[in-house]
């Protein structure tokens, strides 16, 4: 790049500096999956929000915190990296008190900064707080703007750490109606609990887009983003918290508010049950494992095919692709292995080697597959990289038909509300049918859940959902030609498989 601009363009420093300023926003925005938890009134309380991060560990390996309450004092320990490497005895010890929050954020293989772990610890006149924040606020930027335009100082780019300025600025009494008002004033998606000097808080935003649960053990109150987490700790699960409701928990005793205004409809997550939740985990509706298989058996009535073995893509496929097999009567193998210890970084050969990223994940058998037509099951195509991977190992390793089946509808618009995806044109499934996709991932044939399957079978799950990802209805409106903000995955990963290619 030339230091000096060339003469037909005159210099502009400030514009210049404008754009690496927004260049590094984009890069540096951190993406919103993530896992919340907390307790009250226990005497263990940082290990066992220790533990709960563990079980929630799926839902974020990028950094995790815990900050705990005595006194009116606050202790904090954060760190970038899986919940095991952050935390140890000495620093769990550290962390005295009866009350405590949590968090784990997203793996980003992007820009990882320290200073955007949660929770996020401020002093206000009312005390301190912590907050630990699990959702995408989609007007986060206009109200950031606001108040930095009022002297507000970030020191983090997450969009969490506006609730936390509006929380000190509101003029609101009690802590807890201080972050009425100020979640009064976000849109979006909030799963979240908040730490005060004596008290836990809980909210779960009124659409209901992530998953809020409460619980208890051995006295103490107990929440946390699902019920794995309750389960690990051997806490009972009360009830998950509705759309709306703002649980406050002070010396043991829990009262309940409604303080938004209920929307026209309810919007939780399809995608949680989908792909991001735990199997093993029950969100508001129902149990994710049993919702996954349903949707491989509407997966096998919609597109039924003539096949030796029906193989998922592990993880994200197996509980579709054992109710495909059950539905359709063809023999379920597991003939991909899965090699669960993939780190974040693994030493590549300075020769490249062919599909390197997706082969040291997932290896075909080949005595399986020899010979043999074979239905490869998955949750969801995003660019397709995965799929035309998998099916050019398969046809290598023997496999004489390779039919793709997809237990949700094609992924076809970004989410603003906290999934990680890639921009819409990114999209394999955006502006592209069916047959343009089979053909772009290598498959003899392919079929996706259709949404009118998918919403008959949510309509189980009791409460309303968002499909926004597959039928581009967005519950709450997102800011015209927004893009959405967790990019960081998806561009990383695309960068490293750029010069990789299929054979
Ligand atoms: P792709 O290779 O881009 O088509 O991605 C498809 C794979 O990514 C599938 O195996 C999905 O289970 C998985 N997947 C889908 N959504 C996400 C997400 N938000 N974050 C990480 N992985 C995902």
């Amino acid at each position: 790049m030339p230091l000096t601009p060339p003469r037909h363009a005159p210099p502009d420093p400030v514009g210049e500096l404008r754009a690496l300023a927004a260049r590094h926003a984009a890069v540096s925005r951190p993406r919103d999956e993530c896992g919340v938890f907390g307790i009250h009134g226990h005497s263990e309380a940082a290990r066992i929000t220790y533990l709960g991060l563990y079980a929630l560990q799926h839902r974020g390996q990028e950094s995790a915190g815990i900050c705990t309450a005595q006194g009116g004092e606050q202790f904090v320990h954060r760190g970038m990296g899986l919940v095991s490497d952050v935390f140890n005895e000495p620093i769990l010890d550290r962390l005295a008190g009866r009350h405590a929050v949590g968090h784990v954020r997203y793996s980003t293989t992007g820009e990882s900064l320290l200073r955007n772990a949660q929770p996020f610890c401020a002093n206000t006149d009312g005390g301190p707080v912590a907050i630990g924040h699990n959702g995408n606020l989609v007007n986060a930027s206009s109200v950031r703007r606001e108040l930095e335009g009022r002297g507000a100082i970030f020191s983090t780019t997450a969009d969490s750490e506006v609730i936390v300025h509006l929380l000190a600025r509101s003029r609101e009494t009690t802590l807890e109606e201080r972050l009425i008002d100020a979640l009064s004033r976000v849109k979006g998606a909030f799963s979240l609990v908040m730490l005060t000097h004596d008290g836990l808080v809980a909210v779960r935003d009124p659409y209901g887009f992530r998953p809020l649960v409460l619980g208890q053990l051995d006295g103490a109150w107990v929440v946390a983003s699902e019920t794995c987490a309750l389960d690990l700790i051997g806490a009972s699960v009360e009830r998950h918290l509705d759309p709306g409701e703002v649980l406050v928990i002070r010396r043991g005793r829990i009262r309940t508010l409604r303080p938004f205004p209920k929307p026209d409809r309810e919007a939780h997550c399809i995608f949680e049950y989908i792909y991001f939740a735990r199997p093993d985990s029950n969100l508001q509706g129902g149990n994710v494992y049993a919702y996954r298989k349903e949707l491989g058996r509407a997966l096998a009535r919609e597109h039924p095919v003539g096949a030796d073995m029906v193989v998922p893509l592990l993880d994200s496929g197996s509980a579709a692709a054992l109710g495909f097999a059950e539905e359709s009567g063809i023999p379920y193998e597991t003939a991909i292995i899965r090699n669960h210890f993939v780190g974040r970084t693994f030493i590549e050969p300075a020769q490249s080697i062919r599909n390197f990223g997706v082969k040291i994940k997932h290896n075909p058998i080949r005595g399986v597959l020899e010979g043999k037509r074979v239905v490869l099951v998955d949750d969801s195509i995003v660019r397709g990289t995965t799929l035309l991977k998998m099916s050019t190992l398969m046809r290598q390793a023997g496999a004489r038909e390779v039919h793709v089946r997809i237990s949700a509808p094609p992924t076809k618009a970004p989410c603003f509300y906290g999934i990680d995806m890639p921009t819409r044109g990114e999209l394999i499934a955006s502006g592209r049918g069916t047959e343009e996709i089979r053909e772009a991932i290598g498959a003899d044939s392919l079929g996706y859940v259709s949404v009118e399957s998918l919403r008959s079978i949510s309509a189980q799950l009791k409460h309303g959902h968002c499909d926004a990802c597959f039928s581009d209805e967005y519950p709450v409106p997102i800011q015209p030609g927004g893009e959405p903000p967790q990019l960081s995955l998806f561009r990383a990963v695309a960068e490293n498989e750029r010069d990789e290619g299929p054979e």
